[in-house]
């Protein structure tokens, strides 16, 4: 296992479509050893390959201890709205409130390979769908006001001197331990995604 870089906001590869995993090989399952260690280490609660600077179809999520693994995720349902805030892993300390369909169904194939089916609601659908945007080049900023987005990419200019090269090396243990990851890591803020 190894701690990967986080490409942040700017990255071009944060913008691609990724591609569907033809098989799951022992390579893929690397990228997702990898795509976990990087998140706890980051501190976050999920993270998809194009954040790690990978194009495969493959995104890891961990809520309330539930490490789940989603190969070639596609979301087949959608319900009703919810409106909560979200952060990202790839756009640090930029927040805002985003509205997604509260509850899903996602198919996607797991770890052997084997297509599986999940119903989530709250913050593990919440997170799932930011994924799968990852997924398809799509960042939560996208769905914000356009006020919202102009004063997110003012914020982000200064932010972005930070990360040559758009690259956020993440060090083992810098995250604050949480005993929960559905937790809020600072009191105003939700974990990064
Ligand atoms: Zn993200």
């Amino acid at each position: 296992m190894a701690i990967l870089d986080i490409r942040v906001l700017g990255d071009p590869v944060l913008r691609e479509q990724t591609q569907p995993v033809p098989s799951v090989t022992d390579e893929i399952r690397q990228l997702v050893d990898d795509l976990f260690e990087t998140m706890h280490a980051a501190g976050g609660i999920g993270l998809a390959a194009p954040q790690v600077g990978r194009r495969e179809r493959v995104a890891v999520v961990e809520v309330d201890e539930q490490p789940l693994i989603f190969i070639n995720p596609e979301i087949i349902s959608r319900e009703s709205s919810a409106r909560d805030e979200e952060g990202c892993l790839s756009i640090p300390e930029i927040y805002g409130e985003v509205d997604r369909p509260a509850t899903i169904v996602v198919r996607a194939l797991d770890r052997e390979g084997h297509p599986f089916e999940l119903n989530a609601a709250g913050l593990l659908a919440r997170c799932i769908q930011h994924e799968v945007d990852h997924l398809d080049g799509k960042l939560f900023i996208d769905y914000l006001s356009l006020l919202k987005r102009r004063s997110a990419a003012r914020k982000w200019e200064d932010e972005v001197e930070k990360y040559p090269n758009f690259i956020r090396k993440i060090e083992p243990g810098q995250a604050t331990p949480r005993k929960s990851r559905s937790r809020k890591p600072t009191p105003e803020h939700e974990p990064e995604l």
